[in-house]
């Protein structure tokens, strides 16, 4: 059987995400997914399963940063740093002064619903220390 060039991209960017998943780099890892989004779509199947994944290591990513700020003991408020060419639904958040605490039990990033359909939502947090 012959593979696709697509199932040897597919291999390695599994092999990607087993390597990614033992330095514990969540970020890499949602990067490596929305590539495999968008592998599976040009296949013609369903990426859904595959941009979840990005979302919620993008979401481990964030939330990690967060904990991190709070640790610090120095951060009490936090802004959305809003790339350019980012989407209309993270553009809102451009400028937003948020409460770490309100962004550790509901956090605004990664944008669920963000329209940017390569790779999701862009957006980080930069911490405000007074
Ligand atoms: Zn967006």
């Amino acid at each position: 059987m012959e593979y696709s060039r697509n199932d040897k991209i597919f291999k390695k960017l599994n092999k990607k995400i087993e390597s990614l998943s033992k330095e514990n780099d969540f970020y890499g890892m949602a990067v490596v997914y929305y590539e495999m989004a968008h592998l599976v779509m040009e296949e013609g199947d369903d990426p859904q399963m595959y941009k979840d994944l990005g979302y919620k290591m993008k979401l481990k990513h964030q939330v990690d940063g967060l904990k991190s700020y709070q640790i610090s003991g120095v951060v009490d408020e936090v802004e959305c740093l809003v790339n350019i060419g980012s989407c209309s639904v993270c553009k809102k958040l451009k400028g937003e002064k948020l409460r770490l605490s309100d962004e550790l039990s509901s956090p605004s990033i990664p944008v669920k619903h963000c329209e940017n359909r390569y790779d999701g939502c862009r957006c980080t947090y930069i911490p405000i220390i007074e």
